[in-house]
C-alpha cells in the first residue's frame, strides 16, 4: 500500500494495481503490536537491523526514514505518539486505524485493488511483465513485490513470492523464524510454572559462551519461554541452532542484585525465618512457585527449614536464581513468528530504489527482502520506508521513459 501511494504520488498519470491473495489488503497490520501497531522507534540504527549487508538498509533511511513516516502519517491523518522506550503507535493505540488510512489514500489516489489473487507465475515480456493471478494472465509494465516472509501465514504472507523471486532469476537466502517464542528441552519445569510472568535478564549462552542478554517480562508456558526478551532473543537463537549448537537460555530471576549481594540477602533470610520451610522459603521475594522450583532444582526437601540450609545450599541456591537455565529445543516456527529472517539477497537490488541490478522494472520492499529488525517497530519501518522508495523509483523510471 505504501509503495502504490509512493507511485500514484509521484506520477498520478500511472495506473496502479494491488494484488492480493487475501480477501482484504493489510491483514497483517491488525495483529502488530498486539493490535495496537508499532510502527516505528525513534532509534532507528544499524545494530536494530539484521541480513544482508546493513549500509543497504541505511541508504534506504536516508531517503525516506522515520521522520518522513511520521510526516507521512500525519498526511494522511494518523497522528502518532512514542512511548518512554522510543516505541512510536498510533495515538488512537489502534492498528486498525492505521490500516484504514492507508486504505483511504489508496482510494484517494485512484489505485485498485484486485483480491484473492495470489500471484503464481511471473515472466519478462517484451520491455514489460506478464503474470498469473488465481488462474488469469495479466501483464504490467513495472513490478514492486512486496508479498512478506513466511511468518504468520494466515494473515496472508506464505512465502509465494520468493518463488516469483527465484523463477526472474534472484536469490533467496536461508529463511529462518524471527522475533518467536522459544521451546525449551525441559518442558517439565517451564510447565510447572506455566503462565507466570517475571521480571528477569535472560541471556542467550552458545556452547557456554553468553552472546547477548535482555531484561523485561518473561513468560512461562507449556512449550518453554515467551515475552519481549525472549522474541528479542529469538534471532540469535535461531540461527546457533541452524548450525548445530548446543544453546540455552539462562533467567537471572534477581536482575538488580550482584552475586554477592545476593548470598548476603539470602543468609540475612534463612537467619530471619529459620523456623520456615523451604518451600515457603522465597515467598515475598520471587514468585512463589517459582521459590518452590528453584528449592527443588537445588535438590533441598521441601519440608525442610530454612535455618538447617547449609553453605553449599545457599551456594546453590544463588547459582540458580542468578541462571535458572532452560536448553533450547528450537523456536515455535513460521507459524507463530513476527518476521522471517533471511530473503531476497540485497546485493541483487539497488538501495533505496529497491530495483532489482538483472532485471529493470522489477522491485521488491519489505520483510521479501533479507532484512528483518528487533522487535519495536523496526519491521514496520522498513516496510514503509522501502515501499515508499521503491514506489517513487518505480513511477519515476516510468516517466522518464517517455
Ligand atoms: C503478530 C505480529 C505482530 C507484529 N508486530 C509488529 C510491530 O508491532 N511492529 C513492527 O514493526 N512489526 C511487527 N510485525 C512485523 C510486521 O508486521 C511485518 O514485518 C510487516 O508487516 C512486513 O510488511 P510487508 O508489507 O513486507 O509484508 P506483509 O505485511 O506480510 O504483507 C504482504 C502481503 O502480500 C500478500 N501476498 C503474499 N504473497 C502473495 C502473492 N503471491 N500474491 C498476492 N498477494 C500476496 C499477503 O497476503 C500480504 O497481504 C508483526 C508481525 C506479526 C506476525
Amino acid at each position: 500500500m505504501t509503495a502504490a501511494i509512493f507511485c500514484k504520488r509521484t506520477d498520478p498519470e500511472c495506473r496502479v494495481k494491488i494484488y492480493e491473495r487475501m480477501d482484504r489488503v493489510g491483514k497483517k497490520l491488525l495483529v502488530t503490536g498486539n493490535g495496537q501497531c508499532n510502527l516505528s522507534n525513534i532509534y532507528i540504527s544499524l545494530e536494530k537491523y539484521h541480513g544482508g549487508p546493513s549500509d543497504f538498509v541505511m541508504q534506504t533511511f536516508s531517503v525516506f526514514g522515520y521522520q518522513a513516516t511520521i510526516d507521512f502519517f500525519a498526511e494522511i491523518g494518523v497522528l502518532t505518539k512514542t512511548d518512554q522506550s522510543g516505541r512510536i503507535y498510533p495515538y488512537s493505540f489502534q492498528a486498525s486505524s492505521v490500516l484504514d488510512a492507508l486504505r483511504f489514500e489508496c482510494e484517494r489516489l485512484g489505485v485498485q485493488t484486485v483480491l484473492g489473487c495470489e500471484v503464481t507465475d511471473l515472466r519478462r515480456r517484451n520491455d514489460g511483465f506478464q503474470f498469473t493471478g488465481a488462474g488469469r494472465q495479466y501483464y504490467a509494465d513495472r513490478i514492486i513485490l512486496c508479498g512478506g516472509g513466511r511468518s504468520s501465514a494466515q494473515c496472508g504472507s506464505n512465502g509465494s513470492c520468493y518463488s516469483l523471486l527465484r523463477q526472474t532469476g534472484h536469490t533467496i537466502t536461508e529463511l529462518f523464524p524471527a522475533i518467536v517464542q522459544v521451546c525449551a528441552k525441559n518442558t517439565n519445569v517451564a510447565r510447572q510454572l506455566k503462565g507466570i510472568k517475571l521480571n528477569a535478564t535472560a541471556s542467550v549462552l552458545v556452547n557456554g559462551q553468553r552472546l547477548r542478554q535482555e531484561t523485561g517480562e518473561v513468560l512461562f508456558t507449556d512449550y518453554g519461554l515467551s515475552g519481549p526478551p525472549i522474541l528479542q532473543l529469538s534471532r540469535i537463537i535461531s540461527t546457533h541452532m541452524s548450525n548445530g549448537n548446543t544453546v540455552e537460555i539462562t533467567l537471572n530471576l534477581l536482575p538488580e542484585y550482584r552475586i554477592e549481594q545476593v548470598k548476603a540477602m539470602l543468609v540475612k533470610r534463612a537467619a530471619a525465618i529459620s523456623g520456615r520451610c523451604m518451600d515457603q522459603f522465597f515467598g515475598g521475594l520471587i514468585n512463589k512457585r517459582v521459590g518452590q522450583v528453584v528449592v527443588k532444582g537445588c535438590n533441598i526437601p521441601s519440608q525442610s527449614h530454612a535455618g538447617s540450609l547449609t553453605a553449599q545450599d545457599m551456594n546453590a541456591l544463588c547459582a540458580t536464581l542468578q541462571n535458572f537455565s532452560f536448553v533450547c529445543r528450537g523456536t515455535r516456527g513460521f507459524a507463530n513468528a513476527q518476521v522471517t529472517a533471511g530473503g531476497a539477497q540485497l546485493d541483487q537490488f539497488i538501495p533505496a530504489t529497491m530495483e532489482s541490478r538483472s532485471m529493470g522494472g522489477l522491485y521488491c520492499c519489505g520483510e521479501l527482502l533479507d532484512v528483518d529488525g528487533d522487535c519495536g517497530g523496526y519491521n514496520l519501518q522498513w516496510a514503509w520506508s522501502s515501499g515508499a522508495c521503491a514506489g517513487k523509483a518505480c513511477a519515476l523510471s516510468f516517466k522518464q521513459r517517455f
